[in-house]
């Protein structure tokens, strides 16, 4: 039988978190024999799909594992890693001090935006620059399970050894991460997640995008935009399976860089954290049953409907979806026309339109009869292990990071939680 290869620390996922992990532990340590793997051909997450990425706390560095100070070591850092070139903002004061009157925030952010195709082509930078300082990285090859006791996991083609094993599997590896908790006997809570909506609209009705590219609105009752594209910029759907094996869609955005011609339009969405207690306390399973019963309304799709129609009390049709005032058509073309309100839970829509005349009362404009609102946009990010310490350890030689582990919501933030295991991993050997 062939010798098992053994790795001083095996990464699983490409995504930032893994990438961030890696590049600690190889400039640390050049000798360290370190291999990357990777489901997919190319990492799947934010860095490759719009790379819109923030370098101010709290943005993606969710409060329970991260204090400011902590954050902004780690961002320093994150920054020399990946070397960002701040856009330009203006007019910031007159946005904030509207907002301030309506008791909304408006976070003054550091940011850079890439775009779908820039962020391809820095995956391609920061791999091959691995790759040359000695990094293994297979792609197309997936985790299985993990033998904590050989200190092996087995992969869908090998078994491989680690002396520290990093887990990164994002947002979307949500379930295998569950499984691995449970395998290991990890405790874990998923009780938090993101419900909301995703606007589109021309970028004559929300303006402020030309001042500031995703301005990050936090109105009460926990709702904030998230994640707002323009330029060259699409409404996208990303499948999600529940455990039962039913498929869902949740809406997303992303732009090109500013080498692609502007199509005119912005996209945002507009999220509500909910945090569940006794007696159903799964985010998941939430976000499962609200995903489906979406599903079930849109034919199998999700559902959009222009604003001019949910003011009156009306659902949209294909019919009416592109005449009149209604006078640009949606770039998600897999959605379905309807009412999004006999699919979003009262409460949930109820603080989401508030903020969202909050928003126009800013922002002039958003509220436009013809924008359209996409449902639903889920985030599941919460899995919440029993971490050992601030390293993100779970177990002796394990660390988990990233989205899918909660210690992360965003390119920067996993980042910075992969130099933070990566540091853990030195410190202890
Ligand atoms: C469409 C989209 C657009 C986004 N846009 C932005 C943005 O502009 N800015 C921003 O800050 N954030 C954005 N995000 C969020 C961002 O993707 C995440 O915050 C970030 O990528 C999390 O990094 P991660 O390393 O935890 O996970 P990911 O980036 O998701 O990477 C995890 C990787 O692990 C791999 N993997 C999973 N399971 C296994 C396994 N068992 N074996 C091997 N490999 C596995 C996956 O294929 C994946 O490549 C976006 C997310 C999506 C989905």
């Amino acid at each position: 039988m062939d010798k098992m290869e053994v790795y001083d620390c095996i990464i699983v996922g490409s995504g930032p978190s893994g990438l961030g992990a890696a590049t600690t532990l190889i400039s640390r340590d050049p000798k360290g024999k370190i291999l990357i793997l990777e489901k997919n051909l190319v990492s799947t997450g934010g860095l490759r799909n719009d790379c819109k990425m923030n370098f101010t706390y709290p943005i993606g560095f969710p409060l329970e594992y991260w204090t400011q100070e902590e954050a902004d070591l780690y961002l320093d850092k994150t920054i020399k890693d990946l070397k960002p070139d701040f856009m330009e903002k203006n007019n910031v004061s007159i946005y904030t001090k509207r907002a301030e009157k309506l008791g909304v925030t408006l976070l003054n952010v550091r940011q850079t935006h890439l775009g779908t195709d820039g962020g391809l082509e820095l995956i391609e930078e920061l791999t091959e620059g691995l790759k040359k300082r000695g990094v293994d990285i297979s792609v197309k090859e997936e985790m299985l399970s993990v033998d904590e006791k050989k200190r092996s996991i087995v992969t869908d083609k090998r078994e491989l050894g680690y002396k520290n094993l990093i887990i990164a599997p994002g947002r979307q590896g949500f379930r295998f991460l569950q499984k691995i908790m449970d395998s290991l006997g990890v405790p874990y809570m998923d009780h938090i997640v993101d419900i909301g909506i995703r606007l589109e609209t021309k970028v004559e009705h929300y303006p402020i995008v030309k001042d500031y590219y995703d301005p990050k609105f936090l109105f009460p009752d926990k709702v904030r935009t998230f994640c707002t594209n323009s330029g060259s910029a699409y409404v996208v759907k990303e499948k999600y399976l529940t455990a039962q094996g039913d498929v869902y869609y949740s809406v997303n955005g992303h732009a090109f860089s500013d080498r692609r011609k502007t199509n005119g339009l912005v996209n945002l969405a507009l999220l509500k954290t909910v945090t569940l207690s006794e007696p159903l306390a799964s985010g998941q399973l939430f976000a499962e049953m609200l995903g489906r019963q979406a599903m079930l309304m849109g034919g199998g799709k999700p559902l959009m409907q222009r604003v001019g129609d949910f003011r009156l009390g009306k659902r949209s049709k294909r019919e009416s979806f592109n005449n009149d005032l209604y006078d640009f058509k949606p770039t998600l073309e897999g959605a379905s026309p309807g009412d999004i309100s006999l699919a979003v839970p009262a409460r949930i829509l109820r603080t989401l339109w508030k903020s969202l005349k909050y928003l126009d009362t800013i922002v002039p404009g958003i509220l436009h009869p013809s924008t359209i609102m996409y449902y639903p946009e889920i985030k599941l990010y919460a899995n919440k292990p029993g971490f050992q310490n601030r390293s993100f350890q779970v177990k002796p030689h394990i660390y988990m990071i990233g989205d899918g582990a909660g210690t992360s919501r965003g390119i920067t933030g996993a980042w910075a939680s992969g130099i933070r295991a990566a540091v853990g991993v030195l410190e202890k050997s």
